[in-house]
């Protein structure tokens, strides 16, 4: 199938070609048809699938040839979770509507809302928003939603992960009744479900994937190691093999930071993405590391949510994530668009479960590697669970609480972590 077989433009097609695309992806081949005939849709694909051109190049197509002076307010909204794939989005929308006469605009939280303010006044046809600050809007009464004619519900799955559902809710209470609805979601929950009956008017299903399974390209492998290795062994592995480009997943905020911190004391350039970081801070890091500036980027699972980077060759779990499905979403920064890539995971004796939890969804085991100097110390027990969910050391063996500098303990750790330098 070819992009001009889908009854799209010149200019789209003009624009879709200057991106190098040759032929549509499967979700864009499915969704494209679709979304021109005016259908509802609910597309279960994940990131990396093309999804984004997939509902854009139809909307657009959509919007052409009605007069401006017809469409003077928002036509379209696109519902993002994270200002992250909100900006991304917001590109892609404007690099498919190089060669149209449409105005589109992006809004999110985090930064200042006057020159957003400014640029609704002058009126939108299509607005990329994460729900937050557009509810701010509203309130401001400085954004209509009453002539909007189109609803774009994008990774809808991490949007409910994130407490948006009552923002939905009520941002969809302020739109026609009549317009076309397009959910996409990496997962599909009962909650996912439940949202989608509520609101969209017999869908088109489109499952490229179940978003329970990764992308073919994507060799998984896991690195049993001691939690308090984690660190020197990840230095060592970029060092070794001389990584130039590396995600590396936390689980927190906090921990992101200390190990940005600890890698770039190892040699390594490094910056930390996550919430707590301003716009300007996270773009920056985001620019630095894809420029190859910074040659590892730690993140923390909502802050990685939408970060646009193509053919990223390897993704590390350096903590396994608490959710399964969150794992497909990471590691949906590698492989994508049919290149090859690898998915790293550092799985420590406490994160047994977790894997045992991400195996099942994979339907597959992962294959086990064990690095030489980095083999677990066998007298290290599992911690154990507090009521509070938090896990304390089982000190039974009593040399199970990690050395306050690890790589003392193994000469030849300490050797890889210099030439990771
Ligand atoms: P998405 O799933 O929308 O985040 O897109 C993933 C990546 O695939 C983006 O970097 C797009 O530029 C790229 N892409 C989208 N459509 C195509 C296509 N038809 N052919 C090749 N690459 C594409």
């Amino acid at each position: 199938m070819s992009f001009e077989s889908l009854g799209l433009s010149a200019e789209i097609l003009r624009a879709v070609s200057e991106q190098g695309y040759s032929e549509p992806t499967p979700v864009q081949a499915e969704s494209i048809p679709a979304i021109l005939a005016g259908r509802d849709v609910l597309a279960g694909a994940q990131t990396g699938t093309g999804k984004t051109a997939g509902f854009t190049l139809p909307i657009l197509q959509g919007l052409i040839g009605v007069p401006r002076q017809a469409r003077p307010r928002t036509r379209v909204l696109i519902l993002t979770p994270t200002r992250e794939l909100a900006a991304q989005v917001h590109e892609s929308v404007r690099s498919y509507a190089k060669y149209l006469d449409l105005k589109s605009s992006v809004i999110f939280g985090g930064v200042n809302i006057n020159p957003q303010i400014r640029k609704l006044s002058q009126g939108v046809d299509i607005l990329v928003a994460t729900p937050g600050r557009l509810l701010d809007h509203v309130s401001r009464k400085t954004l209509d939603l009453s002539s909007v004619d189109c609803l774009v519900l994008d990774e809808a799955d991490r949007m409910l992960d994130m407490g948006f559902v009552h923002d939905i809710r009520r941002i969809i209470s302020l739109m026609p009744e009549t317009r076309q609805n397009l959910m996409f979601s990496a997962t599909y929950s009962k909650e996912i479900r439940k949202l989608a009956d509520s609101f969209l008017n017999r869908p088109v299903n489109i499952a490229i994937s179940t978003g329970n399974t990764a992308a073919d390209g994507v060799t998984h492998v896991v690195h049993p190691v001691d939690k308090a290795r984690k660190r020197e062994m990840l230095s060592h592995m970029i060092g070794s093999n001389n990584w130039r480009q590396v995600l590396v997943f936390t689980r927190t905020k906090h921990g992101a930071n200390r190990l940005a911190r600890q890698m770039a004391m190892d040699g390594i350039s490094t910056a930390a993405i996550h919430g707590n970081k301003s716009q300007g801070a996270r773009t920056r890091a985001l620019a630095d590391f894809k420029r190859g500036e910074v040659r590892a980027l730690v993140a923390t699972d909502i802050a990685a949510r939408g970060l646009d980077i193509e053919d990223l060759p390897h993704v590390v779990n350096y903590e396994l994530p608490n959710v399964p499905e969150d794992y497909i979403h990471r590691i949906g920064r590698t492989g994508r668009a049919g290149q090859e890539g690898k998915a790293v995971s550092l799985v420590c004796i406490d994160e047994a479960e977790l894997l045992g939890g991400i195996e099942k969804l994979m339907k597959k085991p992962l294959r086990r590697e064990i690095i030489e100097g980095y083999e677990p110390d066998p007298s290290i027990k599992p911690s154990v669970k507090t009521a509070n969910g938090r896990r304390s050391r089982n000190n039974r063996s009593g040399r199970s609480q990690p050395a306050r500098n690890s790589s003392s303990r193994r000469g030849n750790g300490r050797r890889h972590s210099r030439r990771a330098a």
